[in-house]
């Protein structure tokens, strides 16, 4: 499967006035100056385009994917239609608001968002290529976040569609995500059945991938990096004490005893990186020039900065659960 722009080859500016001509020429140069060799943004993790091919090349995996979740996510739709709800300007004007900011800074459609009622702490995208994209947050992660840290959580959510996880990414919620997949009940584990063990492993590891570059999306959206780095830390102490400082240096601390141990291959098979390893991985990004790309005016003074492909290798270090560190 191919990541690149479709129109490539055709001039999709013959024919408009000329100021708006040049307004279209410099937002894509400012877009393609924003992409990288193979078509996708150039702040995404190394390891998600490389697990992606991987996954393209399991025979029916997408074909079957595509069909499977084509089914489930007009089924959902329908559902959030009923049960969820619709943010807009004149309805939760706040979240809407953070979802037409997010998709201006990333470059992307303002996605339709839902709040639905579940106290769990979650939030997640369903979008395939020709279905609008729409964004799930649960009630209780509104509740319990602040407005900055809802702007992350969002961000993150429009990484996955502009880094066009869709199908995969859906497949992933579907089958290896705990709630979602006793949603999809039967249907999940006759899918599940259909797979062979190293197809699970292979689309967990994309997934874990996955996850690390739009958790750099978030950050491109968020008004200050410890925002993002907040975000995963409530999503293990559930924030229901209120606001806390994480420290960074103890969780630091408490990644390398997780990456020294065995036990580090439960994650084999998790969708998600532990919160920990995502918040090793952001703070490896805030220290990325791409990322002073997209934000410069976050750079402090005396600010470490590093080339992508360095950010990406010492990510990897900490993302790769096969990996003893
Ligand atoms: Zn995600």
């Amino acid at each position: 499967m191919e990541y690149q722009n479709r129109l490539q080859g055709r001039d999709p500016l013959m024919g408009l006035p000329s100021g708006f001509r040049s307004y279209v020429k410099q937002r894509k140069d400012m877009e393609s100056a924003r992409l990288s060799g193979n078509g996708l943004p150039n702040y995404a993790f190394a390891m998600d385009y490389e697990l992606r091919k991987k996954l393209d090349s399991i025979p029916q995996l997408y074909s079957l994917g595509k069909k499977i979740c084509g089914t489930v996510a007009s089924r959902y739709m329908q559902m959030y239609n009923r049960e969820a709800l619709l943010v807009g300007p004149d309805q939760f004007p706040e979240v809407y608001q953070i979802g037409c900011d997010c998709a201006k800074r990333l470059g992307i459609g303002i996605p339709n968002i839902y709040i639905i009622n579940d106290q769990t702490l979650n939030a997640y995208t369903y979008a395939m290529d020709d279905v609008e994209p729409i964004i799930v947050v649960h009630s209780g992660l509104y509740e319990r976040f602040t407005l900055g840290e809802l702007r992350c959580v969002i961000g993150h959510e429009c990484g996955h569609i502009h880094n066009q996880h869709g199908v995969y990414n859906m497949l992933a919620q579907l089958l290896l995500v705990g709630g979602l997949a006793a949603a999809g009940g039967a249907l999940s584990a006759q899918i599940l059945q259909l797979l062979t063990m190293s197809s699970q492993v292979a689309l967990s590891a994309w997934s874990r991938a996955a996850e690390v570059t739009c958790d750099r999306a978030g950050m491109i959206c968020c008004e200050q990096e410890e925002d993002a780095y907040q975000v995963n830390a409530k999503l293990m102490y559930g924030a229901a004490l209120g606001e806390h400082t994480v420290n960074l240096e103890a969780l630091r601390r408490q990644l390398e005893m997780q990456m020294g141990n065995m036990a580090r291959l439960d994650e084999l098979l998790a969708s998600h990186p532990s919160s920990v390893r995502r918040i090793v991985a952001e703070m490896e990004f805030a220290e990325c020039e791409v990322f002073y790309r997209w934000r410069p005016e976050l750079k402090k003074p005396g600010q470490v900065m590093r080339s992508r492909q360095e950010t990406d290798e010492r990510c990897r270090r900490f993302v790769d659960v096969m990996k003893k560190g």
